[in-house]
């Protein structure tokens, strides 16, 4: 294997980023136990406090706005990559309060706003938190129905928020809701910085997650709540570009932390292949397990890369378009999840045990597809802006390497000319070739890297000219069928004692 390896072992971006990932280290050897924290369903308080004192939970936060770290933006990212490794659930725990809880105060707060809450969340002792999903407002938030309304002193915020990370431990909730004017009229969406404390603020119930056990999700409900006008992030009319920046942003850390991850799971790869014996032979000098491996570890390469170069650019003070990143959260939550589940295969019966590793990973790792916009979403939204001639994607593509853009051409020209261009699945698919073009793009030094992605966008391109129309009977049609097949099963649960008992309300009924 070693002729085909690409060695690309990215420096830490500084001295104090290089500590920091020394410290997690030596941090986790002796205080973080994964499975105690995913069994109990919570973080213990002493890690966030910990994490807190060292300045992880607002480590962008600069000293003159109560930061302990002020890191730039290849700093941040090679701190996540590292608890990445670490821990997935607290990885997500800590790329949580800095992005959706401290960016959007830090980016669009006013000076009250930022002394009052930056210092106590950068040092971690408060923690932040984002409520844009609703039950009918998740893939598409801009079915929100939480409506802000208007009023002297500024609005009334009354809605329902679903699986909001980390609300109910918060002091501090990022909102978005509909604004609506005094007279009622929908004028766009309103981003309010909610304190912790405000009355018409009750949290509801916690979600029951696959993975990211540690941390908690739940509900959060409006009851008319009182908000100051003061309280407004942004503008009052521009409520989603508070979200999408925060959104979009958090997509990079998440690809961040996601190469941290695959480099962990590799890690258990070559452990255990590398130990275990069958037959004679063992697991590792397999040609298909390390074809399996090779595949990893070039993931894990490529999306170092990619992150490096995208927060080089964006610490050089330039922007990027927002396609950018959400093909960086396309590839690398893709890439995850693949090794995820190579690692689950690999390690056989062991993996699928919970007193190792990977099960939890595994777990963990299989939201990153569904939040912060589901892949489908994303590989959508890439798709309709190939398909625009003159998109920022493109000329950002074209200004870095014109022989990718024009391959990424042909694939839309082809895609345009047949039948089912618009279709759902055709713009998925490519957007799937938008996102693996970007990433050749970024990995363009490294030959055999390009070649590795350029297989994978083949793959996908393919997918576009099958074009065969697939219907279906109506919804209820179909589930008649499927009974045929099984009958109707139903599970009629006995339920669960979980109200407190009229005997000791403070009044009885
Ligand atoms: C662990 C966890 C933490 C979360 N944290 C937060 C948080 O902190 N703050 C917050 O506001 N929200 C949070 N969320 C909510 C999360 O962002 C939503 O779950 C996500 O946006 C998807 O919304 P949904 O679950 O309603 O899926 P739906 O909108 O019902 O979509 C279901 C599925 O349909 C498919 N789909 C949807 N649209 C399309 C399309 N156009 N084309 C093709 N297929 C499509 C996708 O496969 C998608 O996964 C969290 C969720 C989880 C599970």
């Amino acid at each position: 294997m070693s002729h085909e390896l690409v060695q690309i072992a990215l420096a830490p971006p500084s001295d104090r980023s290089q500590a920091m990932a020394e410290w997690l280290g030596d941090y986790a050897r002796r205080r973080i136990h994964s499975r105690l924290i995913d069994e109990r369903r919570c973080i213990p308080p002493y890690v966030a406090l910990d994490f807190g004192n060292r300045g992880l939970l607002g480590m962008q936060v600069p000293a003159e706005q109560g930061g302990l770290l002020g890191f730039d933006h290849q700093e941040y990212f090679w701190t996540l990559r590292q608890l990445g490794a670490i821990d997935f659930t607290l990885a997500a725990f800590v790329g949580l309060n800095n992005c959706l809880g401290v960016r959007p105060i830090l980016r669009f707060g006013n000076p009250a706003m930022r002394e009052r809450y930056l210092p106590a969340l950068a040092r971690g002792r408060i923690l932040g938190s984002f409520a844009v999903t609703e039950a009918c407002a998740g893939s598409n938030p801009a079915g929100i129905a939480a409506v802000a309304q208007r009023q002297a002193q500024g609005f009334v915020l009354s809605g329902e928020k679903w699986w909001s990370g980390s609300a109910q431990w918060s002091g501090v909730i990022n909102v978005v809701a509909c604004h609506h004017d005094d007279a009622g009229r929908h004028c766009g969406f309103v981003a309010l910085c909610v304190d912790g404390d405000q009355p018409g603020l009750r949290h509801g119930e916690e979600a029951l997650t696959l993975g990211l056990r540690g941390m908690v999700q739940n509900q959060v409900h409006f009851d008319s709540a009182e908000i100051g006008a003061d309280r407004v992030l942004g503008s009052p009319y521009a409520g989603m570009s508070v979200a999408a920046d925060t959104m979009t942003y958090g997509r990079l850390a998440i690809a961040a932390v996601s190469s941290g991850t695959i480099w962990r799971l590799l890690q258990l790869m070559v452990r255990y292949t590398g130990r275990r014996r069958v037959g004679n032979s063992l697991l590792y000098g397999n040609d298909h397990v390390q074809a399996v491996m090779l595949e990893h570890w070039r993931a894990a390469s490529a999306l170092d890369l990619l992150v490096r170069r995208i927060a080089v650019v964006l610490d050089g003070g330039a922007s990027l378009p927002t396609e950018v990143y959400a093909a960086a959260k396309l590839v690398a939550t893709e890439l995850l999840w693949a090794a995820a589940d190579s690692a689950m295969q690999l390690l056989g019966g062991r993996a699928y045990c919970e007193n190792n590793p990977v099960a939890q990973i595994w777990r963990d790792a299989r939201v990153t597809r569904i939040f912060e916009g589901p892949s489908e979403v994303i590989a959508t939204y890439l798709g309709q802006q190939s398909l625009r001639r003159e998109s920022p994607l493109l000329q950002h593509l074209q200004a870095l390497d014109t022989g990718q853009a024009s391959k990424l051409q042909a694939i839309c020209d082809s895609c345009q000319s047949t039948d089912a261009k618009s279709s759902a699945s055709n713009l998925i698919s490519l957007g799937y070739a938008t996102a693996w073009t970007l990433l050749a793009v970024y990995v363009q030094n490294v030959p055999e890297l390009v070649g590795w992605v350029a297989v994978k966008r083949a793959t996908v391109a393919e997918r576009l000219l099958e074009h065969t129309t697939r219907t279906l009977p109506d919804a209820d049609s179909l589930s008649e069928l499927i009974a045929k097949q099984i009958g109707l099963i139903r599970l009629d649960r006995a339920g669960e004692q979980v109200d407190l008992d009229p005997y000791f309300y403070d009044r009885f009924p």
